[in-house]
């Protein structure tokens, strides 16, 4: 199953003298279950192409497929739509709510999206536990480490089942021992929930544990073995 899928993908900012061409002809597929890492330079493209995959943005030409939806045709409204109900994603800083518990940030997500209480309870508490945080379910943000907090907010992205999980630098703001743990904790929600990840992250310790590594290179998404 290859939730993700970028074909013929080119995107470019400015025009003229001006013009920056990020990507160019790129491909990328990510089959369920599978995470791959994205290891660029700064400047590379990394985030035009998490943010195109995420559909926060459209390519200039080619197709973006999520879970075999075409999206070139989509509407602003049916992107939007299909990213809540397809996409999770994960920020360098955990953006949790801070008035709210570690599995109140969880819940509220589902229930924005329409499920009961106590069925929302029953999932943040599944995935709180997957991710080793289950404890920590009553204590507000600031009262967790900040692999604690980047494992709720992992949590709060999974929360609705996304079949495709980006990442921008997930562990940007760990220390190396919290990284590995984070990270370890992110492979295995995306195992046992079966979604299709792309990770960026300068880490190259953390990015050798993915399936594979990608980079950009001439604007097209290429292997990269480090
Ligand atoms: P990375 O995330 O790898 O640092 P980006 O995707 O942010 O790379 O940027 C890739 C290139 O595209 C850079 O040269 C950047 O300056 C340019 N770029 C990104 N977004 C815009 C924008 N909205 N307008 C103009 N140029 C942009
Ligand atoms: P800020 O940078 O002001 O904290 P956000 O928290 O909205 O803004 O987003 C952080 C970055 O992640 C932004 O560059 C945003 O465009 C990107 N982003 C947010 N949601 C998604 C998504 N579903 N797919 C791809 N990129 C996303």
């Amino acid at each position: 199953n290859s939730y993700l899928r970028l074909s013929g993908v080119h995107r470019h900012y400015g025009e003229g003298a001006t013009k920056v061409r990020v990507l160019d002809q790129a491909d990328l597929v990510v089959e369920s279950g599978e995470l791959v890492a994205l290891v660029a330079p700064s400047g590379a493209g990394k985030s035009t192409l998490l943010h195109l995959c995420g559909l926060l943005e459209s390519p200039q030409e080619g197709e973006v497929e999520i879970v075999g939806n075409k999206t070139s045709k989509l509407s602003d409204r049916g992107r939007t739509q299909l990213r809540r109900n397809t996409v999770g994603y994960v920020y360098q800083f955990h953006h949790l709510l801070p008035e709210f518990t570690a599995l109140e940030n969880v819940t509220m997500p589902q229930l924005i999206a329409g499920k009961s209480p106590a069925e929302a309870n029953v999932r943040a508490m599944e995935l709180l536990d997957i991710l080793g945080v289950a404890p920590r379910a009553t204590h507000r943000p600031a009262e967790l480490s900040g692999g604690e907090q980047q494992r709720v907010a992992i949590a709060r992205a999974a929360a609705n089942h996304p079949r495709v999980i980006l990442a921008d630098e997930p562990t940007g703001n760990l220390d190396p021992g919290t990284s590995d743990l984070v990270f370890a904790a992110l492979q295995g929600l995306i195992r046992t929930e079966g979604a299709a990840a792309l990770i960026a992250t300068h880490n190259h310790d953390l990015a050798k544990r993915a399936d594979r590594i990608v980079t950009i290179k001439d604007g097209k998404v290429v292997p990269h073995s480090l």
